[in-house]
């Protein structure tokens, strides 16, 4: 009974995953059901941006890419396909996207922005990036593809934020960052996928066979010179 009151009035754990997801493939879904592990998620919200402030357009529409991304998640327990980005004009700003998180979760629940490590590195260069933390907790998590140190840009908006593990980081409902090493590393990403499949080279157990079959049969990614 004790257990069962502890439990019920824990506040909920919710996490963002934003990106492009152009496509998205193994490495983003298998640290998504890693990362619901590791911190004891309710919900993982992975949410496509529909324009990128800080990057190319994507190669195929917003529509196409929720489209892979809900066939990649199919039936996964606690992953959402969430495409609230898509009703927005202007630039997909995660800040926005968090605070609309934050309204319909309360002020209690544990809102975790994830990002990679490279996205990480860029948070400096994002719109308000203070903002985020008083929005959210951030989790960065490792990716073997990319690892760079990081810039002094971050040491001044990170200063005090650092904590060392999930207990720490779940304290408050938001204002800290942890760094995560998962257990299945990944070094998959998208413009490598992109770019086997513009050369017409396999891309099998990259991203989900759904994924794969949905983007063979409609020719996604090919290069227009590159007959079928
Ligand atoms: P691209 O190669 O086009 O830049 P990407 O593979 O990095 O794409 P995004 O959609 O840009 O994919 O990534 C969304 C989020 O997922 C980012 O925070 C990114 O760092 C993270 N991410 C992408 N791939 C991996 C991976 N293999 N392991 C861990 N995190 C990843």
């Amino acid at each position: 009974m004790a257990r069962f009151v502890a439990e019920a009035s824990r506040p909920r754990r919710i996490a963002m995953l934003g990106g492009t997801f152009d496509p998205v493939h193994l490495g983003h879904l298998r640290s998504a059901v890693e990362l619901q592990e590791a911190l004891g998620l309710d919900h993982l919200h992975m949410v496509p941006a529909a324009r990128s402030p800080l990057r190319d357009s994507p190669q195929i529409a917003p529509e196409e890419r929720l489209a892979l991304l809900r066939l990649g998640i199919g039936d996964t327990p606690g992953l959402v396909a969430d495409a609230r980005e898509f009703g927005r004009s202007g630039p997909s700003y995660t800040a926005d996207t968090l605070a609309e998180l934050r309204d319909a979760y309360g002020e209690a629940a544990r809102l975790i922005m994830v990002l990679g490590h490279d996205a990480f590195m860029r948070l400096p260069e994002w719109r308000d990036p203070y903002r985020l933390f008083e929005l959210a907790n951030l989790v960065v998590i490792d990716r073997p593809d990319h690892e760079a140190p990081s810039p002094q840009a971050l040491a001044e908006l990170l200063s005090g934020r650092e904590v060392d593990g999930v207990a720490d980081l779940m304290a408050s409902p938001h204002g800290h960052l942890l760094r995560l090493t998962l257990p299945s590393r990944m070094a998959i990403s998208a413009t490598e996928i992109r770019r086997r499949l513009a050369e017409g080279e396999s891309v099998r157990y990259l991203l989900p066979e759904a994924v794969e079959s949905h983007l063979l049969a409609h020719g996604l990614y090919r290069s227009r010179s590159r007959p079928r």
